[in-house]
């Protein structure tokens, strides 16, 4: 059993806070286990719950068009969450549910190692974005060190506002040529540093 799948296991069984009175199951996350982009939602919703998936309603009907849209697919990302469980009413997560959770979401991703982290929404925003505004720097790429963190709009929002569906489309369109960077990345990493006598040579 990989680590991974026990941490699945952990999550199905988890109790540490409120929400597991109330779900009916937990949503760990999905995807490759070596995955190099990494999707980030906010928490499972009614579908989610029942079927212990995560984005299997409207809107991850709608990542998977969008998805589809840049050639790629579901298959080939991994999708989590933020929070495991399903808040009651889909209301908003609440901090000491977040900050219980955090740790499986942390071994997760030390686990996959993603090279792209796609946050959707506030809620996985907040975690690599602290206090910024989603409406400012969604579609705004950060690298720190080998990783490229990528905010963007929720999808259940986008469906609500028509407004924010094409600027969530526009974002996701930026995809590829975020992989293509991490290609690079990649190959500069791979590049055997120059012997130190050369290096020195240079100055
Ligand atoms: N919205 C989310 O943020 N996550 C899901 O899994 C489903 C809907």
């Amino acid at each position: 059993m990989s680590e991974l799948t026990e941490l699945y296991d952990q999550v199905r069984a988890c109790e540490k806070c409120q929400l597991s009175q109330s779900r009916t199951l937990a949503v760990p996350g999905e995807g490759p286990e070596d995955a190099r982009i990494l999707f980030i939602g906010e928490a499972p919703g009614f579908h989610e719950d029942r079927q212990g998936r995560p984005f299997v309603g409207a809107a991850g009907q709608y990542l998977n068009e969008l998805l589809a849209k840049i050639g790629l697919r579901r298959e080939e990302v991994y999708i989590a969450n933020v929070i495991k469980c399903r808040p009651p009413g889909n209301r908003d997560p609440l901090p000491d549910e977040i900050a219980t959770c955090r740790a499986y979401l942390d071994r997760q991703i030390d686990l996959i190692r993603p090279r792209l982290v796609v946050t959707l929404g506030r809620f996985s925003m907040e975690r690599y974005f602290p206090g910024a505004s989603i409406s400012r720097i969604h579609g705004q790429p950060k690298r720190v060190g080998s990783i490229i963190y990528y905010p963007m709009f929720h999808p259940a929002a986008a469906l609500h506002q028509p407004r924010w569906k094409t600027l969530l489309d526009e974002d996701f369109a930026r995809i590829p040529g975020l992989v293509e960077q991490l290609e690079q990345i990649e190959e500069e990493e791979d590049q055997p540093r120059p012997p130190q006598a050369e290096q020195l040579s240079l100055f």
